[in-house]
C-alpha cells in the first residue's frame, strides 16, 4: 500500500519552520490503518516482542491495536503526572527546553522483551527516553517501530544496535 497518500504535509506547525506530518488521515482511513498496524504486528511478531510500550499520545493509537490483535499488554510512556502509580522518569534535553517521560515502575518484568512503538521517528529522543527507562526496569528492547522517519533528523543513528522498522521516511 501506499502509506504516503494517507499523510498530511502541514508547514509551519506547531511552530514556524516545521512541516509537521499529520498521520490522522491514515486513521480515519479503515483499511490504511489496518495495513499500517498490521505491518507493525508482523515486525512485532518476527521480533518476538512479549508487551508493547508506546508513548503518549500517538504511540497509543498505533501500539494498542497490535497489543491487542497479539494478546500481550500494552505500556504507556507518559508526560508528568499522568500516571497514578508510582514511576520512573527519564529527562532529556530539546533545541529549547526539555521533556520528561514516566512509566509506572511495575510496568515491565526483568527479562520481558519489549516493542517499541510510536508514529513517527524524528531525533530519536523519545524513543532513546523510553529505552532507557525499559532497560532500568530489566526489559529487552527487541525493536522499535515507526510509520514514518523523517531521515534527516538522524533518529536512527540514535539507536544503532537496537531493531528499527519504518514504513515509509522522507528525506
Ligand atoms: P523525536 O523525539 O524523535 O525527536 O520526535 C518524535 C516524537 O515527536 C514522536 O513521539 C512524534 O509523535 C512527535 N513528532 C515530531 N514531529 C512530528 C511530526 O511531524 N508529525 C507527527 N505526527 N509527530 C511528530
Amino acid at each position: 500500500m501506499d502509506f504516503k497518500k494517507y499523510i498530511a504535509s502541514i508547514p509551519d506547525f506547531p511552530q514556524p519552520g516545521v512541516l509537521f506530518r499529520d498521520i490522522t488521515p491514515l486513521m480515519s482511513d479503515g483499511e490504511a490503518f489496518h495495513a499500517a498496524t498490521s505491518e507493525i504486528q508482523k515486525f512485532a511478531e518476527q521480533v518476538g516482542a512479549e508487551v508493547i510500550a508506546g508513548p503518549e499520545s500517538r504511540g497509543f493509537i498505533f501500539g494498542c491495536p497490535v497489543a491487542a490483535n497479539l494478546h500481550i499488554g500494552f505500556v504507556p510512556v507518559r508526560k508528568p503526572g499522568k500516571l497514578p502509580r508510582e514511576t520512573i522518569s527519564y529527562r532529556y534535553d530539546l533545541e529549547y527546553g526539555s521533556n520528561e517521560l514516566h512509566m509506572h515502575k511495575d510496568a515491565i518484568t526483568p527479562g520481558q522483551k519489549v516493542l517499541i512503538v510510536d508514529d513517527l521517528l524524528a531525533t530519536g529522543g523519545t524513543v532513546q527516553a523510553t529505552i532507557k527507562m525499559i532497560e532500568e526496569l530489566g526489559g529487552v528492547v527487541v525493536g522499535c517501530a515507526f510509520l514514518i522517519e523523517l531521515e534527516g533528523l538522524k533518529g536512527r543513528d540514535a539507536l544503532a544496535g537496537y531493531e528499527v522498522f519504518t514504513l515509509m521516511s522522507y528525506e
